[in-house]
C-alpha cells in the first residue's frame, strides 16, 4: 500500500474514529510491503502482506471487463476529480488503472479481483510509479476502515444496509456512491441516475433548518 494514504485509514471496530499506526519491516517505493498497523484504542493490529492490508478473511470477488466506455461510464458516475480519493469495491477494482490513466486520482481497493491486485504487485517489482495512489484492503466488513468524509466516491459491490449507511460516513458532502440497481438508497443520499445495472447518489450536507431564521 501507498505509504501516504496510510493517515486515511482507520479502525474498523466499534469505537471512536482512532487512526493506524504502522510498523514496517519491509517498504518499497514509498509502498508498505510487509507491516503491522495497529489500534491503540482497541490494541487491534492488522497486517500488511504482500502490500495488502488484511482486516479480515478473504473475499473473492470477479473482475469486471475492461474496456474505454467501462471507464468512462465509471469515471463520469464517480464524477473523478484530480486528486480525488475513491474507493472500489469488489470487481470494481478491475478499473482501477484505467481511472488512473484518465486522472491523476488516489484509489483504495476493498476486496479487489485477484488478478488486479498480481497486476499491481507487478507494476511495484517494476519502477513502483503505477502502485502509486493505491492501497488494497482485504476482508473489508460492514465499517469501511477509512476515516470520515475522506472519500469522494465509493463504488460499492458488496451491499448490506450496514454497509450503505457507513458509507455515508467516510464521504464527504456532495460525494459519489454506486450501488447495484436492487440495493435501497439509504437515507442521506440523494439518488442521480440509475440504469439497469447501477444507481448513483451524491451525499447531501446536513440541512440547516430554516426555522432558525424565524426566531
Ligand atoms: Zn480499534
Amino acid at each position: 500500500m501507498y505509504v501516504d494514504l496510510i493517515d486515511r485509514l482507520r479502525c474498523p471496530n466499534d469505537h471512536a474514529d482512532t487512526w493506524l499506526v504502522a510498523a514496517a519491516t519491509r517498504t518499497a517505493h514509498r509502498r508498505l510491503i510487509e507491516a503491522t498497523l495497529g489500534c491503540h484504542e482497541c490494541g487491534a493490529e492488522f497486517d500488511v502482506r504482500d502490500g495488502e492490508v488484511w482486516f479480515g478473511t478473504r473475499v473473492e470477488h470477479a473482475p469486471m471487463p475492461v474496456n474505454a466506455d467501462e471507464s468512462m461510464r465509471a469515471a463520469a458516475l464517480l464524477r473523478l476529480e484530480e486528486r480525488g480519493l475513491y474507493l472500489l469495491d469488489g470487481g470494481w477494482g478491475s478499473l482501477a488503472a484505467a481511472l488512473q490513466q484518465v486522472l491523476d486520482v488516489d484509489i483504495i481497493l476493498a476486496d479487489p479481483p485477484t488478478v488486479v491486485s498480481e497486476r499491481a504487485a507487478a507494476d511495484a517489482s517494476g519502477d513502483g510509479v503505477d502502485a502509486l495512489g493505491k492501497c488494497t484492503l482485504r476482508g473489508v466488513g460492514d465499517r469501511w476502515p477509512v476515516a470520515g468524509a475522506a472519500l469522494h466516491g465509493i463504488a460499492m459491490e458488496r451491499v448490506t444496509n450496514a454497509r450503505l449507511a457507513d458509507a455515508l460516513r467516510v464521504l464527504r458532502d456532495g460525494g459519489r456512491l454506486i450501488a447495484p440497481a436492487g440495493a435501497p438508497v439509504p437515507a442521506g443520499a440523494r439518488e442521480l441516475a440509475r440504469d439497469e445495472r447501477h444507481w448513483v447518489a451524491e451525499k447531501v450536507g446536513d440541512v440547516i433548518p430554516l426555522s432558525r431564521a424565524q426566531r
